[in-house]
């Protein structure tokens, strides 16, 4: 959402949203919605990406969804309609899909506590972890959060992680 608005506010002639259910589904704040349209972002909702072309004729090719049971989620399932296929031309496409802690750096690093959900325990005020001298901030040990609570959350560990290492050398 922020990276279409800011595309748009930094000079890209058109800025589209495409998601493959409807907005009823689409997974963002109301105002967010609202204040993305006023700002003259396009929404192509039911639709889904189903290849991208580079080069000549750049873009995303699409194809036009309907909503059909509820899947596990409870949300309605989007199934795709035959032969609806299109174009939408494009300089630049942002993939915005879910993501979630991946495993390695705790299984390769023992002794560093992980909450029920696999992210990093970590004190808020100076990430610093169960682990001594292993500091952790961001989506890692919120779970999904935004860019802006990431930054902060990094500055104060760099600041954690200076002073720790200062006193270290004393
Ligand atoms: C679909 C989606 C839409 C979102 N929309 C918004 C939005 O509109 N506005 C907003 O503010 N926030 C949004 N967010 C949330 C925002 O993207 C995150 O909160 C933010 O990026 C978290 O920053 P981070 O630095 O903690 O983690 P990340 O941005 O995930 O950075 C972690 C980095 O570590 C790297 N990495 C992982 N493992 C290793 C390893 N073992 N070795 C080396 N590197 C490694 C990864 O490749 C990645 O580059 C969205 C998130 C998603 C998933």
């Amino acid at each position: 959402m922020d990276s279409a608005r800011t595309a748009l506010r930094l000079g890209a002639r058109e800025s589209i949203i495409v998601y493959r259910r409807s907005e009823q589904e689409l997974p963002a704040r109301e105002e967010e919605v609202e204040h993305a349209k006023e700002e003259g972002i396009e929404f192509q909702l039911l639709t889904n990406p189903i290849r991208f072309i580079g080069k000549d004729g750049a873009g995303a090719e699409c194809i036009r969804m309907e909503l059909g049971e509820p899947d596990e989620s409870g949300r309605c399932r989007p199934v795709p309609i035959s032969g609806s296929e299109f174009t939408i031309k494009a300089d630049t496409v942002v993939i915005a899909i879910g993501n979630g802690p991946h495993s390695l750096v705790p299984r390769t690093t023992k002794g560093l506590k992980l909450s029920q959900r696999g992210n990093i325990v970590a004190d808020p005020k100076t990430g610093q972890t169960s682990k001594e001298g292993i500091f952790a901030s961001g989506d890692i040990v919120t779970g999904a959060a935004t860019v802006i609570e990431a930054m902060g959350a990094g500055k104060r560990a760099a600041a954690a992680i200076d002073r720790y290492l200062k006193e270290k050398k004393e």
